[in-house]
């Protein structure tokens, strides 16, 4: 174990590539099937809705323009190999040739070195696995679902437009390409969740193998439904203290070799409404650290391999 008490992305990319690695974030122009009316056309509780206009804007950067800006960027601050990460929206949505024309951009920069695919777990099938397990003999890939809880009823409450059902059939599906990584996306503080329920995903997470993990608390954004609910004072958000400590209980079952790629969430400017200790990332990491090793715990420190019968 690092010495953090998780196993940190930093040292996974040191790793496999000896030098550091930095991740762009692309917006390619998805949409989302739980906004365009396929699903449903509300979207999560927590989505932005503005966000949705913003690919269309005439000003947005092309992919070609994203990627080389945030190369030029990257080797301004020492870095000189990058992953792709297709994040804005359901990255899978669409016919499989469409898929490929996008994914296919990464080929002109030969500093990509990964590739990143966020997308849900109902936007993945046989056809779109084998495309994305193609890229495995050039790229480390890895497939980024949203999971964010293996509860029905949170899933129902939340309208992710899906049930756990999804998550383990895309979690098998994937399996069958041996190559391709998942990392999950994860929520602390989902409306209806207590700690015994955030206990029993981390578990379900642990006995699949998930070879990497992202943390977010849930955090309400101007806008959402969240935040009607919010200022109605149907949703409280977590306090730090308890997104600490239910996110240690979570690392203490976790599987030790996953990759725990995200702790908190990343700077949201205006657009937070709640809770304000969001704003200062580094607190929550570093939080997180002490108590951690206060309780000198670790990933891993209560996590059992299933024994096969
Ligand atoms: S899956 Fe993502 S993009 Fe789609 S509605 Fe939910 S939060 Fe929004």
């Amino acid at each position: 174990m690092n010495q953090p008490g998780y196993r940190t992305l930093s040292s996974y990319l040191k790793n496999k590539f000896g030098q550091a690695v930095r991740k762009l974030s692309l917006d390619a122009g998805f949409t989302c099937p739980n906004r365009d009316s396929t699903f449903s056309d509300v979207g999560c509780i927590y989505c932005e809705p503005e966000s949705f206009s913003m690919f269309s804007s005439p000003a947005a950067p092309s992919l070609i323009q994203q990627i080389r800006q945030g190369i030029e960027s990257g080797h301004r601050r020492g870095a000189h190999r990058f992953i792709a990460y297709f994040q804005a929206y359901t990255n899978t949505y669409g016919p499989v040739g469409k898929l490929k024309d996008i994914y296919d951009t990464i080929h002109a920069f030969p500093e990509i070195v990964g590739l990143a695919i966020g997308t849900r777990p109902d936007c993945v099938d046989k056809e779109k696995l084998k495309l994305i397990a193609s890229y495995t003999k050039d790229y480390d890939v890895w497939l980024d679902y949203g999971v964010q809880s293996i509860h029905e009823q949170t899933l129902n409450r939340i309208n992710r437009g899906h049930g756990p059902e999804a998550i383990f059939r895309a979690v098998l599906l994937t399996r069958e390409y041996p190559g391709l990584k998942i990392c999950a996306h994860v929520i602390l503080g989902l409306p209806g969740e207590d700690a015994e329920m955030e206990l029993a995903t981390a578990k379900a997470l642990a006995k699949m193998k998930i070879e990497g993990i992202k943390f977010h608390p849930l955090y309400v954004i101007k806008g959402t439904r969240l935040a009607e609910e919010y200022e109605n004072q149907r949703y409280q958000p977590l306090a730090m203290q308890i997104y600490v400590d239910r996110l240690i209980r979570f690392l203490e079952v976790t599987w030790p070799e996953t990759v725990i790629q995200r702790l908190s969430a990343d700077s949201l400017g205006d657009k937070l409404l709640a809770p304000q200790w969001l704003r200062e990332k580094s607190s929550v990491v570093q939080a997180i650290q002490k108590k951690l090793e206060a309780e000198d715990t670790w990933q891993g420190k209560l996590y059992k391999e299933e024994v096969p019968v």
